[in-house]
């Protein structure tokens, strides 16, 4: 049986989270893992849009990409929580996870948006995205959702058909595959994922080439 204070505690924690006119950035990702690009660019968007939070949201299965060859959401859901841990800017976002199947950022949005309406959302992403958001599904309704801000990635260009704010970030040229490829190599991604998230690649061997046979 909850207690009263547990019921309160619950009240108060939803009105915390439904604030009129929140001003919310969300990352939608693989996270395969996090890496100091995402940090990056959520905290400058963060800071110069003035947000009350950036949310990381993980992918359940993104829509391009063959499941068997991402991660299982457990792990990469860890590292983002490992590498969001020390920031109060910053949360986790479950939303598509909890969905489960493929995770097309219009229903997402629509959903979050219809349990909050007050709420301005900030669709975060990298020019690589940028370059393609023409593809994405029902863009045309989702961008009447979210406002979509854009940070410069290494080798795209910095034009779209849909309105975007562009934010000045530094130019970071790291990429999770990368990241995977530095790790299968035997390399160090040191000072290129948090600390946390090195322990924790280590700790559970991930991305390590395993023997063929
Ligand atoms: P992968 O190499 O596996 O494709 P990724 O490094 O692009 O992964 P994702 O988790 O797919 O990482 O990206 C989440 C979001 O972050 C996307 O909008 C992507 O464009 C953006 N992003 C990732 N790394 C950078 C970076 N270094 N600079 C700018 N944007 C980035």
């Amino acid at each position: 049986m909850k207690t009263v204070s547990q019921t309160a505690t619950k009240v108060m924690a939803e009105v915390v989270t439904d604030l009129p006119h929140r001003r919310v950035g969300i990352m939608g990702g693989t996270f395969n893992p996090p890496h100091l690009g995402h940090l990056i660019m959520a905290q400058q968007v963060g800071d110069q849009l003035g947000l009350d939070e950036v949310r990381f949201m993980p992918d359940a299965q993104p829509p391009h990409v063959d499941e068997k060859k991402t991660l299982p959401a457990k792990d990469r859901v860890n590292m983002v929580q490992r590498a969001i841990a020390d920031n109060p800017l910053f949360k986790l976002e479950t939303a598509e996870l909890k969905r489960g199947g493929k995770s097309y950022t219009y229903d997402t949005m629509k959903a979050l948006k219809a349990r909050h309406p007050e709420t301005q959302y900030y669709f975060i992403i990298g020019g690589d995205m940028v370059y393609y958001l023409h593809t994405w599904y029902h863009i045309d309704d989702l961008v009447k959702l979210v406002t979509f801000v854009g940070i410069k990635r290494t080798g795209y260009p910095t034009t779209s058909q849909y309105p975007v704010i562009w934010v000045d970030a530094p130019l970071v040229d790291i990429s999770s595959t990368q990241i995977r490829h530095k790790v299968s190599q035997g390399h160090t991604v040191r000072y290129l994922v948090p600390d946390a998230v090195a322990d924790y690649i280590k700790e559970h061997q991930l991305y390590e080439s395993k023997p063929t046979n």
